[in-house]
């Protein structure tokens, strides 16, 4: 069977095998439970932002299973809405205080507190929009949780799963990621956008994992709408039935990832989904410190207890995984690291901004999801700022602001690696199909 993959995945020590056994068994499970949650399936979005590339109004999709429910306000519980750091704080009077106690201890703290009453109003301003300046260069994608135009959607009532969407519009938006946003090999002159992967030899390490992390985002992609397809004719209901049954297409499977259909691809591709699923995987075995310590606050004490109880265990059996991959090998013995690093930074956040032009509703809210995580994750590995709080977890407890992540980007994250695990998951229910 095609997707019977075995051996070591590229760039990486690890084993198919190993993942396999350890997804499906350990990872997958947790992450179906802990995904549930209230604190992680309310998602922040802006899907109504114009694509800033071209314009082009044929490429909507117009089937009601692209339609996107946003949340009306009382359904989001209150410590989500009022979440964003300080907002959390005023709501929750215990926290509060357990911050003011905190702030005391830290001389630092204190000091900016001072500096924050005696400089004037302006000279305030100035100074937090320097810091969303630094933090900004740190980040692959654009966040802006202060974004009037964005919605919650509850990622439950919205799952991801096939849409129809597809043809020239959908082309265009996957070959805009990888003809315009992709580095190429230098000596191709052919305008295919799509690497072969005999030639990418003739990229640099980082150039080849640049590639490989879109692809394993495609590869998942293309596996859930195979696992969660219309089977309109298997029931013979319309396409548009409300009462359509979902479930895997074994053909659409195989039509998308066998040897004969892809020109021998498409097990290439689905080792690029065990790749991507290791990147991530890492930048959370990497954050894990910091996110034992985040409080997952919805306004719901039982609740956030168990998200912190199930997060923590996540994240113990993620420490354990005995072949992570290894980042410090990459943007290094290269005097043009800091370039590389830049450029890497800024095609993926083209990459970010190409999802506002994706027309179906539901593919660009999962597109966006996928795609912030991801630069969640490369931001946690690359940014520098996460390097040292493994080593040392007592500075970590000292510079706790150095390392905040937004709300958005720990939902975005955990969420997108719920998706490459659900991937590798269903990957093992096709192999059995094709058993
Ligand atoms: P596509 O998947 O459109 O691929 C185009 C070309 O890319 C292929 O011909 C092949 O040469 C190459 N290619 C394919 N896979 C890979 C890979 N893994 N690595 C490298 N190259 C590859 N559809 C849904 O039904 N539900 C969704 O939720 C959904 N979400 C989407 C999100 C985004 C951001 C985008 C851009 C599209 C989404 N789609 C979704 C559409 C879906 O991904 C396909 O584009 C569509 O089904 C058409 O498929 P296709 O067979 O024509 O090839």
């Amino acid at each position: 069977c095609f997707c019977q993959l075995s051996g070591k995945i590229d760039e990486c020590t690890c084993n198919i095998d190993t993942v396999d056994h350890f997804n499906n068994v350990k990872i997958y499970p947790r992450l179906s439970s802990l995904l549930v949650k209230d604190y992680f399936r309310f998602y922040k979005v802006n899907l109504k932002r114009p694509c800033p590339f071209w314009s082009d109004d044929n490429s909507k999709c117009a089937m009601r299973y692209c339609h996107v429910e946003s949340c009306r306000e009382d359904e989001v519980p209150p410590g989500i809405k009022g979440d964003n750091g300080m907002a959390r704080r005023n709501v929750d009077m215990n926290a509060s205080e357990k911050y003011t106690r905190e702030a005391n201890e830290d001389c630092e703290a204190e000091m900016l507190y001072y500096l924050n009453k005696t400089i004037s109003e302006e000279a305030q301003k100035e100074l937090v929009k320097w810091d969303a300046y630094d933090d900004a260069l740190d980040n692959f994608c654009d966040i802006d949780e202060n974004d009037h135009e964005a919605e919650y959607v509850d990622l439950l009532l919205n799952p991801e799963r096939y849409t129809g969407y597809a043809g020239p519009a959908a082309h265009k938006i996957w070959s805009a990621i990888y003809l315009e946003n992709c580095f190429r090999p230098k000596r191709s002159l052919s305008f295919n956008p799509y690497i072969q992967s005999g030639k990418l030899s003739e990229l640099c390490l980082e150039e080849r994992v640049f590639y490989r992390v879109i692809s394993g985002l495609h590869a998942s992609i293309n596996t859930h709408l195979c696992a969660n397809y219309l089977l309109s004719n298997a029931n013979g209901m319309s396409f548009t039935d409300p009462r359509g049954k979902w479930g895997p297409n074994l053909d659409e499977f195989q039509r998308r990832f066998s040897p004969e259909n892809t020109n021998s691809e498409g097990p290439n591709w689905l080792r690029n989904l065990y790749f991507i699923y290791l990147v991530e995987l890492r930048a959370l075995a990497k954050v894990a410190p910091y996110l034992e310590e985040e409080e997952y606050y919805t306004g719901n004490d039982a609740s956030d207890w168990d998200t912190q109880m199930a997060i923590k265990d996540l994240l113990n059996v993620i420490k354990q995984f005995p072949d992570h991959f290894d980042e410090s090998t990459m943007f290094r013995n290269s005097e043009q690291a800091e370039r590389l690093k830049y450029e890497f930074k800024q095609h993926f956040r083209n990459i970010t901004r190409i999802m506002d032009c994706v027309g179906c509703e539901k593919c660009r809210l999962w597109g966006k999801l996928q795609t912030q995580g991801l630069g969640t994750a490369l931001k946690i590995l690359f940014s520098g700022k996460f390097d040292e709080m493994i080593q040392n977890r007592r500075l970590y407890a000292h510079n706790k602001k150095e390392f905040q992540l937004q709300r958005i980007e720990i939902v975005s994250l955990v969420n997108a690696f719920g998706r490459l695990s659900t991937s590798i998951y269903k990957l093992d229910d096709f192999r059995q199909m094709m058993r």
